[in-house]
């Protein structure tokens, strides 16, 4: 994926203020449950630091027999006093080991409570994140999508919530961690020691401080590696796709110079940044070691001049089992920023998604008609898709039932000009009206419900032919999808299947779908039947006619059909524009020449209009695409 994910770099505009808070109010519905979790991993961690303190008392205690008083002791688990005798030792013993085996326990029990609150709260979380991001999406007017790529969506809906789910589940733990291990290791060692216990944290801040300096400083290393293995990837593509047309050339030693020197680039800038890596690791480990070496110093000294508060064997024992468990976290602070700033890229993108407002939006107090004529005007309109214009200053009267054609060569801008009146986009300037109101005062749904549009490259989705044109309306949709073929048929399923039986015989669909081998129970699309350009686009006509729109927007497929199909469409086509507004964006002059009026469009204006005979008769344009597409034509009696 390029850097710029599809075009979703720019979304993080809509965003002021830190994209993490807005994830934080994501988990806020839950704060029971985190709550919980975030609880049960501080007992988790604290009862991990119980062992090393049964270590250091077993020894103390136990074997030495000492009555210096440990923490265990201190808090009451431990009696006080000289322990003499085998007896009281293993009365001893056997005490510690339950206090241990309870620790086990409580930290197993724990661990499970904070792993599955936790985990299950970062999976709720990305759900709704999911589920709203989608609804989102879907809402968006057409010229997000045609600006941003599926693929960024997709990008969006999978990886950047799947990110932000695992920083939840691990960085989060991982900082609890952190608080908790250190927190504790710092109390129990500054309970029986100060000036060690300082020793052992003195570096926790460097090391911090550290790795957060190390991790800016590698980051940008690792963005501009990542960079270079995309172009070598895409370079390497390129070149097995077109290893014909180099064999061709015989440019196998000037590929392999291009290929080498991004190889060569790419190694370079790896080991470059491994060097720095492994030595900021082999550093860390130092400031270990130093720890390791200043405190066998410092208290072995003061053991051996027997000085007052020098600590006791066990106690050294269970402070060196500590200075591990503590640096371990530490060296993870460096990759949780890392994760951290991962994370809010993504947060950055998901976040500035979610506040991306559509372009095109009902008002607030939309129009929402039961019925309409379908009279259509066009007033000084123009459209430019960034900058660029499409639409030149159309100016259209469509009176309430009539058939217009439009013609022209492609890119004209006539289906631009038609996506106006549905809203697909908004004009730039003027004003599409239907039935003398403006389309932005309509309710967007209702305005869609009475003007339906039927693509050249209709999109179906995967389900049985009779889902996609029950599409058209909800209720029907509703009583059709998840419906048993096989099972009991109510009166309900009953007339959603009569209506819609009775779009597609209006479509001229009724007649190949009976073929089908399950009638209108057929599984299209990827795993079901594939059907033919010219029948997909009836079932969207069927799709389209359902809902019995006043206005009708047809865009005439461009492949090559046989005469056979084009003859059914024609006939779909006939059926389709009775009894209501029609707009045919015709690439075969024949479909539009019984249209009330044909306009004919170049670079976005109306150039000629008139009847296919007025045309004809004027010799312009349309004259002249008429006679060009003569051959193309089964032989009729206009020419
Ligand atoms: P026609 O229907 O006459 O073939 P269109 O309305 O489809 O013409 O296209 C008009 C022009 O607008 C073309 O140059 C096309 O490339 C451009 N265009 C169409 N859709 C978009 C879009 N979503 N974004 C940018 N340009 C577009």
């Amino acid at each position: 994926m390029s850097e710029d994910h599809g075009g979703f770099e720019g979304v993080r505009e809509n965003l002021d203020g830190n994209p993490m808070w807005n994830l934080m109010g994501y988990a806020v519905p839950y704060w029971p449950r985190l709550t919980a979790g975030v609880a049960a991993s501080f007992l988790t961690r604290f009862a991990r630091l119980v062992p090393p303190i049964i270590v250091g008392a077993a020894i103390d205690r136990v074997i030495r027999g000492s009555g210096e008083p440990g923490l265990l002791t201190t808090v009451g688990l431990l009696p006080a006093g000289t322990i003499e005798g085998e007896a009281a030792r293993l009365a001893l013993l056997q005490r510690l080991v339950v206090i241990a085996a309870l620790a086990y326990l409580v930290r197993s029990v724990t661990r499970f409570a904070s792993r599955y609150l936790l985990q299950s709260t970062a999976q709720k979380i990305q759900r709704d994140l999911r589920d709203d991001s989608y609804d989102h999406i879907q809402r968006l007017s057409m010229d997000f999508f045609a600006t941003h790529q599926t693929g960024g969506m997709m990008s969006i809906l999978n990886s950047d919530i799947n990110r932000l789910e695992s920083f939840l589940n691990t960085e989060f733990r991982q900082f609890i961690r952190m608080v908790a291990t250190v927190g504790g290791i710092a109390v129990v060692l500054a309970y029986y020691s100060p000036k060690l216990a300082l020793v052992a944290l003195a570096p926790v801040p460097v090391i911090g401080v550290a790795s957060w300096f190390f991790l800016s400083w590698i980051e940008p290393r690792y963005k501009s590696i990542r960079e270079t293995v995309a172009r070598l990837n895409t370079r390497l593509e390129n070149n097995l796709s077109g290893a014909a047309v180099i064999k061709a050339f015989d440019r196998y030693d000037f590929e392999h110079d291009r290929v080498a020197a991004q190889s060569e680039t790419y190694h370079d800038e790896k080991v470059a940044a491994l060097r720095i890596r492994r030595g900021f690791f082999a550093a860390l480990r130092l400031v270990t070691g130093v720890v390791f070496v200043v405190a066998l110093f410092v208290a072995g000294r003061d053991i051996i001049a027997g000085r007052p508060g020098a600590l006791t064997a066990g106690t050294v024992a269970v402070f060196f089992l500590y200075l591990r468990r503590l640096y371990s976290p530490m060296r993870r602070v460096g990759k949780s920023a890392n994760k951290y700033q991962l994370a809010k890229s993504s947060a950055e993108r998901v976040f500035g998604l979610l506040a991306q407002e559509p372009s095109v939006t009902s008002p607030a107090d939309a129009s929402v008609p039961e019925e309409l004529d379908g009279r259509v005007t066009f007033d000084g309109v123009t459209f430019a898709y960034e900058e660029r214009p499409v639409v030149r200053d159309v100016s259209l009267e469509v009176p309430a039932g009539a058939t217009v054609g439009l013609a022209g060569p492609t890119g004209a801008g006539k289906s631009t000009l038609l996506k106006l009146v549905p809203r697909f986009h908004d004009a730039d300037e003027g004003t599409v009206r239907v039935d003398g109101r403006d389309v932005r005062e309509y309710d967007l749904q209702a305005l869609r419900d009475h003007v339906a549009v039927v693509e050249q490259q209709p999109y179906l989705f995967s389900g049985t032919v009779a889902e996609n044109i029950a599409y058209g309306d909800r209720e029907v949709l509703d009583d059709e999808t998840g419906r048993d073929p096989d099972g009991p048929v109510d009166e309900t399923a009953r007339r959603a299947r009569e209506r819609v039986r009775a779009a597609a015989e209006a479509a001229e669909a009724d007649a190949f779908i009976a073929e089908l081998p399950e009638g209108y129970d057929t599984q299209i699309g990827e795993r079901g039947v594939k059907l033919s350009g010219g029948q997909r686009q009836r079932v969207a006509i069927a799709r389209a006619l359902l809902n019995d729109p006043e206005v009708i927007i047809f865009d005439e497929a461009t492949s090559d059909v046989d005469t056979e199909t084009e003859r059914r469409i024609q006939e779909s086509i006939d059926r389709l524009v009775e009894d209501r507004t029609a707009f045919v964006i015709a690439h075969r002059l024949s479909t539009i020449q019984n249209a009330d009026r044909v306009v004919v469009m170049d670079e976005g204006a109306v150039v000629e209009q008139g009847t296919h005979a007025d045309l004809l008769a004027a010799g312009g344009d349309y004259a002249d695409l008429w006679r060009a597409q003569a051959d193309e034509r089964p032989v009729s009696a206009d020419d």
